[in-house]
């Protein structure tokens, strides 16, 4: 057997832990049940938007399953060949065992029978992501309602979205996915009287999630600003919040967004809480300067917390060896590939190669990233396949045994997660 066969095998025999899902088991996945939710509401509908499908596409989902082929039929054979659409249609086979090359107006219409037949059955989800996909654990970031805890607590480990804080010093303020934690008032039982009571309002949050097992605090807010964080001390930020929003300049907004940021990464370094954040590529159609996303902007706010445990996400891509000088400058940085094996193979596999180059084994780590969990399927295979195969050209060109490669796949699969946020 090849080393590549060896790993191959290998890989499939670990028990994930997934440092990043927004998979949704109940009620239903974004977009409906059917391959139409799969295809309209995973990443793969931006390809569709990139090859020529109009803005508004997907918007109502037309009556017939034929219809529904209609509106992906004519940019099939543009998107079939991306990334996006390669894990989605090889999750969905794997998730129903068949074996259809090509997506045909017969080909939609039977898997898509399939599909709703499958989703229809209590707890198919749950079993797909745990004996298909081989998931152990995941950590679950609800984008969808920060609050949100899953009852599936064999599986999730809740995780703390902290955008509806840092951008909602003010009720009424609004984060990307329209969350605020200003919402939450009763649920928390807490009362906004001064600024003190508005920071608690971010404790109670943060102890309730520690008290549902909170694995992490997840700083989303790539999607919100720029991701630069500069020290500010707490007499400004409580004169700004004191003035309200009608007298604050958008420098001071600012300021204030900075001071709500380094309170939250505090508090949850204080409780032992890694910080996992979003730097790189956002998600979907969006006016954004990838600039803005650099991993490189984070040094301020890394430097002011050496005892944290930073998890930055995407590899920073397009900015992965970025990435990798911020984790091989600061110790309490670990380089995460999450997503980036499904926005393209072969970035993912030259990034993990060069990775395991710079960084000690037990600095990398991966997660899936996706919300259908049919798609989640997909990004498990799509993550085994690209860390084997960076893996084993590391091997044959570096001369690692097959023992250290066999313990690399392990590591960035399961055990460096697991020691990190475990
Ligand atoms: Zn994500």
């Amino acid at each position: 057997m090849s080393l590549r066969d060896a790993l191959t095998e290998h890989a499939a025999a670990v028990a994930l832990y997934d440092t990043h899902q927004h998979t949704r088991l109940e009620p239903q996945p974004p977009g409906g049940p059917g391959l139409w939710g799969v295809l309209s509401g995973a990443y793969v509908y931006a390809s569709f938007h990139l090859a020529g499908a109009p803005l508004d596409a997907f918007a109502t989902r037309p009556e017939t399953v034929e219809k529904e082929w209609a509106v992906f039929a004519p940019y099939l054979s543009a998107v079939e060949t991306c990334c996006y659409f390669r894990h989605t249609w090889e999750g969905v086979q794997r998730a129903l065992g068949v074996e259809a090359p090509v997506l045909t107006a017969e080909v939609y219409a039977e898997v898509d029978g399939l599909l709703r037949a499958a989703q229809a059955q209590p707890g198919w989800g749950k079993r797909l992501l745990r004996e298909i996909a081989g998931v152990e654990r995941a950590l679950l970031d609800s984008f969808w309602d920060p609050a949100y805890l899953d009852e599936n607590t064999d599986l999730f480990d809740p995780v703390l979205r902290v955008n509806g804080f840092v951008m909602c010093p003010w009720e009424g303020n609004a984060d990307h996915n329209n969350n605020s934690y200003w919402r939450y008032l009763d649920l928390l039982e807490v009362e906004v009287t001064d600024f003190a009571s508005f920071l608690g309002l971010f404790d109670a949050m943060l102890e309730r999630h520690l008290k549902a097992g909170a694995k992490a605090i997840k700083l989303a807010l790539a999607y919100d600003r720029w991701i630069e964080f500069l020290p500010v001390d707490r007499r400004t930020a409580e004169q700004i919040w004191r003035a309200g929003p009608q007298a604050a300049t958008p420098e001071q907004v600012t300021a204030l967004q900075d001071y709500l940021c380094y309170y939250a990464v505090g508090e949850a370094t204080r409780r032992g809480l890694p910080v996992q954040i979003h730097t790189g590529i956002l998600e979907g159609l969006r006016n954004y300067q990838p600039a803005h996303v650099s991993p490189t902007l984070l040094v301020p706010l890394i430097t002011a917390f050496p005892q944290a445990r930073f998890d930055l996400f995407h590899a920073g891509f397009p900015y992965a060896r970025e990435l990798a000088v911020m984790a091989l400058e600061f110790p309490q940085v670990w380089a995460d590939i999450c997503w980036v094996p499904l926005v393209s193979q072969a970035a993912a596999v030259q990034i993990l190669e060069e990775w395991i180059d710079i960084l000690p084994g037990n600095k990398i780590l991966w997660g899936s990233d996706c919300v259908n969990p049919v798609v989640t399927l997909g990004a498990t295979i799509f993550g085994r396949r690209a860390v084997v195969e960076a893996v084993a050209r590391r091997a044959e060109a570096g001369g690692l045994s097959e023992k250290q490669a066999q313990r690399l796949v392990e590591a960035i699969l399961r055990e460096n997660a697991r020691e990190l946020f475990y």
